[in-house]
C-alpha cells in the first residue's frame, strides 16, 4: 500500500509583527503531536513543524512534501493558514488541505472556500477526515484500538526537557473572553490509563506539563486518581517535577496544595487576569472574587510552589490610570510573583466579549482578523488614542518600571529564600524578564540578528499597524492565490463586521 505524506503545521503570527523563533516560550503546543497519533505510523510519512519554535515555514521542499497539508493555531493565525495552503498548492496541486482549531470553527462558512476539510470537533475528528481522504488503513491502530491518540512525542522536536501531556479537556468556567466559552465547550476528563499512556510515550524528561485548559476540574476522586499516578511516575524515575494550568478554585482547598508541593509540583499558572473586582466581573470571572487574589498567590508561595498568572487590561472599560495603579500595586506588593505576560483584552471572535463589542461598536475601522493578538488596540478606548497607544508602547517591554521590577525581585527573593527550592525560585523570577525584556526572554536566538529580521515600525492600532513580513510571499506562489496573502478584514472603514464574515459572526 502507497505510504502517504503528512505535513502538520502549528501555524503562528508573532504578536511582535517580527519572524522570530521563539524557542523559550512556554508551554508549547501539542496539538500536532496529537494529530499525529491518529495518522498510521506504518502507513504514512509524518513530518511536524511549529512556526512558534521554527519561525515561519518557508522551506521550499518541505512545503513540497506533503500529499496533506493538516493546519491549525490560534485566531490571530488563520491568514497564517492561508499562505502555507497557497505555497503547498502551488508546489503540489493535488494535495488535501486540512484546517482546525476555534478559528476554523467558528468561521467555518467563511473557511469551506479555501480548505478542503474544515474541521468543527477536536482532534478525534481527524480520524475521520483520514478515512474520507485516504481510508481507514491509514488511521493508526491504537487510535482504533482505544480511541484516543498518543502523541508522537519521537516528532515534537520542540518539546525537551520538560515533557508534556492533557489529562482534561475544556473547562467548568464560563469567562467572557475565552475562546471556549464561544465554542461552549464543556469540560471533559480523560481516562487515568490515557494519561499513563501519555507519561509511557513519553519517556523519561526532567519534568512534565499539564496543558489542560484546567488541571483541576470538578471532581475530586478524578484529582486525587491524577496525584497518585504522577506519584507512581515519579518513583519509576520518569520525572522530578510537574506543572499545570489550573483554575483558581484549586486553591481555595489548603489540601490541594499539600498534596501537589508533596507529589513534585513546582510551578501553577492561573489565570489572575486583574486583580480590581470590577474588571473581574466585567470579565465573567466570578470564580476569581471568592479570595483576595493576593491572599492565593501567597499561599501557594509559601508551600513553596511558583505562581504564574497574566494581566488584562480592558481600555475599552478601564481608564489608562486604573490601569496604571494596578502595575503600582503589584509592584508594592513584594509578596506576590509579577505578572508573566500583560496583555489588552482580545476580543476573539465568537466569544461573548466580541459579540458585546459588535453590538456596541467598540471596534475599531479596518480591523483585521490578524489584529487580535493582544498588543494592538482594536476596541475604542476610554481614554484618547494618542494616550493609548502610548501606554500600550510602554507595556511590550514596561519602559519606566525596570528598577522598580528589579526591586520587586530582590525583596521577592529575600522573603521567599527559606521556602521555596532553587527551581521554584528561579521560575518566580523568570517573570521580571518575561514582561520587561519579552522578545529577549522567550527567542534567545534573534539576540545577535537584533531583532531587525522582518523588522516595522508598529502604531500599535489594527488599521495603520504596517502588515508583517510574511504577508509577502516567501517565493512565487501561483496567481490563484494572490488574494490569499492579503489580510482577513474583521471589520470595514466604519467599524463594522466586514461583510464576507457575517454568516459566521452576524449575531442579531
Ligand atoms: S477559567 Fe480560563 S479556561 Fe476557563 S473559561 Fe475562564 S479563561 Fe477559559
Amino acid at each position: 500500500m502507497m505510504k502517504k505524506k503528512i505535513l502538520i503545521v502549528n501555524c503562528y503570527m508573532d504578536e511582535f509583527r517580527i519572524p522570530v523563533q521563539r524557542k523559550s516560550k512556554y508551554p508549547q503546543s501539542m496539538t500536532t503531536a496529537f494529530l499525529a497519533g491518529v495518522f498510521s505510523p506504518e502507513l504514512c510519512d509524518i513530518k511536524l513543524y511549529d512556526e512558534v519554535y521554527s519561525g515561519p515555514l518557508e522551506d521550499e521542499q518541505l512545503l513540497s512534501f506533503p500529499d496533506m497539508l493538516v493546519l491549525t493555531g490560534l485566531n490571530s493565525a488563520f491568514d497564517r493558514m492561508l499562505h502555507l495552503t497557497a505555497y503547498a498548492r502551488t508546489k503540489n496541486k493535488n494535495v488535501i488541505v486540512v484546517a482546525g482549531g476555534p478559528v476554523i470553527r467558528i468561521l467555518y462558512n467563511y473557511s469551506t472556500q479555501f480548505f478542503d476539510y474544515c474541521c468543527t470537533k477536536d482532534i478525534e475528528q481527524m480520524a475521520c477526515v483520514i478515512e474520507d481522504a485516504f481510508g481507514k488503513k491509514y488511521i493508526s491502530d491504537s487510535f482504533l484500538e482505544k480511541g484516543w491518540a498518543i502523541p508522537r512525542y519521537d516528532l515534537a522536536y520542540w518539546i525537551k526537557y520538560f515533557g508534556h501531556v492533557e489529562s482534561s479537556r475544556n473547562c467548568c468556567y464560563a469567562c467572557d473572553f475565552c475562546s471556549l466559552t464561544g465554542e461552549n465547550a464543556q469540560f471533559q476528563e480523560y481516562s487515568i490509563d490515557y494519561l499513563r499512556d501519555q507519561f509511557l510515550a513519553m519517556g523519561k524528561r526532567m519534568g512534565v506539563a499539564f496543558i489542560d485548559n484546567n488541571f483541576y476540574g470538578t471532581n475530586r476522586q478524578f484529582l486525587l486518581d491524577r496525584f497518585e499516578l504522577i506519584e507512581e511516575f515519579r518513583d519509576r524515575g520518569y520525572f522530578k517535577r510537574w506543572c499545570a494550568i489550573t483554575t483558581n478554585d484549586f486553591f481555595l482547598n489548603d489540601e490541594n496544595l499539600e498534596l501537589a508541593a508533596k507529589s513534585g509540583c513546582v510551578n501553577l499558572f492561573s489565570g489572575v487576569e486583574s486583580f480590581d473586582k470590577e474588571a473581574l466581573i466585567n470579565f465573567k470571572k466570578y470564580q476569581n472574587v471568592r479570595m483576595p487574589q493576593v491572599d492565593i498567590i501567597r499561599k501557594c508561595l509559601d508551600a513553596g510552589i511558583s505562581f504564574y498568572y497574566g494581566l488584562i487590561f480592558d481600555l475599552s472599560t478601564r481608564q489608562i490610570s486604573e490601569c496604571k495603579d494596578e502595575l503600582e500595586f503589584i509592584i508594592n506588593h513584594p509578596d506576590i510573583t509579577l505578572p508573566c505576560f500583560i496583555t489588552l483584552a482580545i476580543p476573539l471572535v465568537g466569544t461573548p466579549s466580541f459579540n458585546k463589542s459588535l453590538r456596541k461598536n467598540q471596534f475599531l475601522p479596518n480591523t483585521k482578523l490578524r489584529d487580535l493578538n493582544g498588543s494592538t488596540l482594536t476596541l475604542n478606548p476610554l481614554d484618547s488614542m494618542d494616550e493609548a497607544i502610548e501606554f500600550v508602547r510602554a507595556l511590550e517591554n514596561l519602559s519606566g518600571y525596570r528598577r522598580k521590577i528589579f526591586r520587586h525581585s530582590l525583596k521577592f527573593f529575600n522573603r521567599y529564600k527559606g521556602k521555596m527550592g532553587w527551581w521554584q525560585m528561579g521560575q518566580a523570577l523568570l517573570s521580571g524578564p518575561l514582561i520587561a525584556a519579552p522578545k529577549l526572554t522567550t527567542a534567545r536566538s534573534e539576540l545577535f540578528k537584533g531583532f531587525q529580521n522582518g523588522h516595522i515600525k508598529r502604531t500599535y492600532v489594527g488599521a495603520t499597524e504596517p502588515l508583517d513580513s510574511i504577508y509577502t510571499p516567501a517565493f512565487r506562489v501561483d496567481a490563484r492565490y494572490e488574494n490569499y496573502f492579503k489580510p482577513t478584514m474583521l471589520t470595514d472603514a466604519n467599524g463594522n463586521l466586514s461583510k464576507k464574515l457575517y454568516m459566521d459572526l452576524y449575531q442579531n
